[in-house]
C-alpha cells in the first residue's frame, strides 16, 4: 500500500458485502478528498430495476445485455446523499426498494452483464480521482488501484443497519427477514463464477461492526495520508 502510482490522482477501491457501510463511507471519503464517487452497486441496481420495468426476465441475457448498452448513468453526489439518474430520470428511491437487492444479485451474476458494466466503470474511473465501491473493484475492475479497502461486519450488524435504514423510510421489514436476505445475497455474490465477492490480497481489511462511520472514514484517510501521497 499504495500500489505504484500510475495516475495523477489515485483510484480508491472499496469492496465488501451488503450492509458493511460502503455506500455512506465511500461517499463521505470522496467528498472529503474532492474525488468522484461511483457506487457500482447502484449501477447494477438500476439495470435490474429497468429490466423489471420492461418485463425482461433475469434469465434473458440477450435483452439484458442490449439494455446495458443503452443506459446512460449519471451520479450527483453531496456529503448528504448520492443520487443516480438513468437516461435523465431519477432512480435513487426506486433502486433501494427491499425486493431490488435479490433481483440485482441475479442480474449481476450474468457474465455479459458484468463485462459491459465493468468496461463502463473503467471508462468512468480510469483517470483517477475517484472512489469506487462494489464487490469486485479491487480484484477485477481496477486490480491496479492505488488504494484498496475491504469493509466487513457481522451479518447481524449489517442486518440491523439495513433494518434501521428501511425503517427510516417507513418500510417495515422484519429484522430476521433482512438478515436472511443479506446472508442469501452474500452467498450468491461470493459463490458466483464471474468476479465473486472477495478481498483483494493487497486490500486493507476493516471490520466496521463496532465502529462509527466517522471512525472508519478517519481510519481510511489516515491510511491514505500515511503514504505521503499528495491528493
Ligand atoms: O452494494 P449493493 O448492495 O447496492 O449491491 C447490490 C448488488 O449488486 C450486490 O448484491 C451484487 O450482487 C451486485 N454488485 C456486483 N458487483 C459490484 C457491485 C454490486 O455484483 N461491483
Amino acid at each position: 500500500m499504495p500500489n505504484r502510482i500510475k495516475r495523477k490522482k489515485p483510484i480508491i477501491a472499496i469492496d465488501g458485502p451488503a450492509g458493511a457501510g460502503k455506500t455512506t463511507i465511500a461517499r463521505l471519503l470522496a467528498c472529503r478528498l474532492g474525488f468522484t464517487y461511483i457506487d457500482t452497486g447502484a449501477m447494477y441496481r438500476v439495470v435490474a430495476v429497468r429490466a423489471h420495468e420492461e418485463g425482461i426476465n433475469s434469465g434473458d441475457e440477450n435483452r439484458l445485455e442490449s439494455l446495458c448498452r443503452k443506459i446512460d448513468i449519471i451520479f450527483r453526489t453531496t456529503e448528504e446523499e448520492n443520487r443516480i439518474f438513468l437516461n435523465g430520470e431519477d432512480y435513487s428511491e426506486k433502486i433501494r426498494k427491499p425486493f431490488v437487492g435479490q433481483i440485482t444479485s441475479q442480474v449481476s451474476a450474468k457474465p455479459n452483464i458484468r463485462e459491459t458494466m465493468v468496461s463502463l466503470q473503467r471508462k468512468m474511473g480510469g483517470n483517477g480521482a475517484v472512489v469506487m465501491e462494489g464487490r469486485d473493484i479491487g480484484t477485477v475492475v481496477f486490480p491496479d488501484a492505488e488504494f484498496k479497502f475491504y469493509l466487513d461486519a457481522s451479518s447481524e450488524t449489517r442486518g440491523k443497519r439495513r433494518y434501521l435504514e428501511l425503517k427510516a423510510k417507513n418500510e417495515d421489514v422484519p429484522l430476521d427477514e433482512i438478515i436472511k436476505e443479506i446472508k442469501d445475497r452474500d452467498e450468491r455474490d461470493a459463490s458466483r463464477i464471474h468476479s465473486p465477492l472477495k478481498k483483494a490480497e493487497d486490500a486493507v481489511y476493516i471490520d466496521t461492526s463496532d465502529m462509527a462511520i466517522e471512525e472508519v472514514v478517519r481510519t481510511m484517510l489516515e491510511v491514505i495520508k500515511r503514504t505521503g501521497l499528495s491528493l
